[in-house]
């Protein structure tokens, strides 16, 4: 277990990463969808699909449950894998933080177990789940902190403005 994680972030596109592992908001069903994960799967090309649909038919039958996370090359990427994790549907009448945890959680347990050192990671559920970027960004900073990882650099890479203000909000 390395001492410390350092906490990076950068605005910008998650695809252009140099790291070790980028983390997919992927949906349950692998196979693709909009937002970040039909970014990566565009950009990354037809291998990491070819493996998704693999595990969906070895292991994933049912969909990949929320909060959990799989990892699968990362294809023409300028990383070794990618690490898909289903992010919760934001809710007003439920409070699903600890889904969204277990997403950030998982994924640097899976990281452990891969042996990657940097990790890029989205704002997950903060897209087309709708989940308010302040608070996805609050559970994502204190999630990454409180995890003991032997990760090195965890990259926060957010795509606009807004979302990167929410996160530095967090690091002050
Ligand atoms: P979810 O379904 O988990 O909400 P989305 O992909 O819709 O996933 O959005 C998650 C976050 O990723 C949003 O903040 C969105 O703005 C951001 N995003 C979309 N495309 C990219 C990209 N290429 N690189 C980094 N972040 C991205």
């Amino acid at each position: 277990m390395s001492a410390t994680t350092a906490i990076e972030l950068v605005q910008g596109d998650i695809t252009r990463q140099s790291v070790d592992a980028i983390v997919n908001a992927a949906n349950s069903s692998l196979l693709g969808g909009g937002g970040v994960d039909g970014a990566i799967h565009r950009r990354g090309g037809p291998a990491i699909l070819d493996e998704c649909r693999k595990l969906r038919a070895s292991q994933y039958g049912k969909g990949l449950r929320t909060g959990r996370a799989v990892a699968t090359t990362a294809g023409e990427l300028d990383a070794r894998w990618v690490i898909h994790t289903v992010g919760p549907v934001y809710s007003q009448s439920e409070d699903r933080s600890d889904l969204l945890a277990s997403c950030y959680r998982e994924s640097l347990r899976i990281a452990d177990e891969l042996g990657a050192r940097t990790v890029a990671f989205p704002a997950i559920s903060t897209g087309i789940y709708g989940w308010p970027i302040d608070d996805g960004a609050r559970i994502a900073v204190e999630t990454v902190r409180a995890t003991p990882t032997s990760v090195e650099e965890a990259r926060f890479v957010l795509f606009d403005e807004r979302a990167y203000a929410a996160f530095a909000g967090q690091l002050r």
